[in-house]
């Protein structure tokens, strides 16, 4: 997928006033400080679409960008969620339990490693390769996994693919 536009619409504290005329939605979440603003900027090729910064804690509000004029039509619907985790710890139990939330509620997604620059390949790879095994403790197959970094831009071709493909999947629409 090619950006060609990126905007920002509204930041809310409050699901019920998030915006419902688009037509795709991805939503990027995890903990504070993952790396979720630095992410949005790396896909969307913007320095400051989204606020990056370096205490934790301040991403504390929902934040809606809308990304190549992907409006209207349907209601708006989860398409697909990322949910961030950095790719140097192991497996946080908030993040195994908001999972094992999104399993039970069907809600699909997919799993960014990030920060991934901040190790050498083979730690990267050997740290990735650890935080899928616990997954699969618990879980028969493990979601979309995507290896990413804000800095070197690793991952983000794959991560654009994904979301194209998932853009060109039909709608549900709401009868
Ligand atoms: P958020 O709170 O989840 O939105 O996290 P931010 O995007 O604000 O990032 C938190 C801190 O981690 C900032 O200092 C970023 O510069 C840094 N950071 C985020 N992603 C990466 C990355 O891929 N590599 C490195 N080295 N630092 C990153």
């Amino acid at each position: 997928m090619i950006v060609n536009s990126a905007r920002f619409i509204i930041s809310n504290t409050d699901v019920r006033k998030c915006p419902e005329e688009i037509k795709h939605e991805f939503a990027f979440i995890g903990r504070s400080n993952v790396g979720k603003s630095s992410l949005i900027n790396m896909l969307t090729g913007h320095k400051a679409l989204a606020q990056t910064s370096s205490t934790p804690g301040k991403t504390l509000l929902i934040n809606h960008f809308l990304i190549n004029h992907e409006y209207i039509l349907n209601r708006a619907q989860m398409t697909c969620l990322f949910l961030l985790v950095d790719g140097r710890h192991k497996p946080q139990k908030i993040d195994m339990e908001f999972m094992q939330w999104l399993g039970e509620n069907e809600v699909p997604f997919a799993i960014v490693f990030t920060k991934l620059d901040k190790l050498s390949s083979n730690a990267a790879k050997h740290a990735t390769a650890a935080y899928c095994e616990e997954l699969l403790e618990q879980w028969e197959e493990l979601p979309p996994i995507f290896r990413t970094s804000a800095v070197d831009k690793r991952g983000r071709t794959g991560l654009l693919e994904y979301i194209d493909q998932l853009c060109r999947l039909p709608l549900e629409t709401e009868e």
